[in-house]
């Protein structure tokens, strides 16, 4: 195997460009990934601009991975080489602060962040926790499963913590990369599916979603 690796860096804010890295090690808790897909999203600008608080440069950015094992770190032992895996934004909670014993671990105080604390999946290689990874699908192909990881997650528990009922009324403002995404989850979920957008481009896109009753479709917007 190749000692390196290419990946897109931020050297300085609003200065990404393509380097070569040493392939590492993963640590206590780490997992290698080769990486097959990394979604774009628009989080990373905050990156790219070297704005996102707790941000420290240089930073690969990318939260949407999808990847297979190639290494285990030590202690890591429900995970095998060779698995696919997917890493989202808030990559490793601490475990011991407040909010993580509450057992509120989106709002951990010292989390793992993708692309902010941490080298995300703008790369051919990338170290994740492996408490954070979580399992894909063999139906999904890894450029599906990669949106999935921020807009999917985001959009599917806004509506699964809505208090909402099968038959209500949701409305989607915005066929975006969230949107898009939102529109088939709710559909999927038995409740009327209202989508509102502007654009030309939108307007078709519309009108695909309006026909489709049955999949997921994957994630198709750029
Ligand atoms: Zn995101
Ligand atoms: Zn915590």
């Amino acid at each position: 195997m190749k000692s390196t690796y290419k990946a897109v860096e931020v050297s300085a804010p609003g200065a990404l460009r393509v380097v070569e890295r040493q392939v590492s090690e993963p640590g206590v808790g780490q997992v290698r990934i080769r990486v097959e897909a990394c979604g774009i999203c628009h989080t990373d600008a905050a990156t790219v601009a070297g704005v996102y608080p707790g941000l420290t440069l240089p930073r690969v950015p990318g939260h949407e991975v999808v990847g297979r094992i190639e290494a285990l770190g030590g202690g890591v032992s429900k995970w095998k080489i060779g698995q696919r895996v997917g890493v989202g934004l808030i990559a490793g909670e601490d475990g011991t602060c407040e909010p993580c014993r509450r057992g509120d671990m989106v709002n951990c105080q010292n989390p793992v962040v993708s692309g902010v604390t941490a080298d995300g999946g703008y790369a051919e290689v990338m170290i994740a926790e492996a408490r954070a990874i979580a399992s894909v699908p063999d139906d999904l192909t890894s450029a599906e499963a990669a949106p999935l990881l921020c807009a999917g997650v985001t959009t599917y528990n806004a509506l699964r913590n809505a208090g909402l009922r099968g038959g209500d009324l949701v409305a989607v403002q915005g066929i975006g990369g969230l949107g898009h995404l939102g529109i088939q989850f709710a559909r999927q979920m038995g409740f009327r599916t209202v989508q509102s957008a502007r654009e030309a481009t939108r307007k078709s896109l519309r009108k695909t979603w309006a026909r489709m009753s049955t999949s997921i479709l994957p994630s198709t917007m750029p």
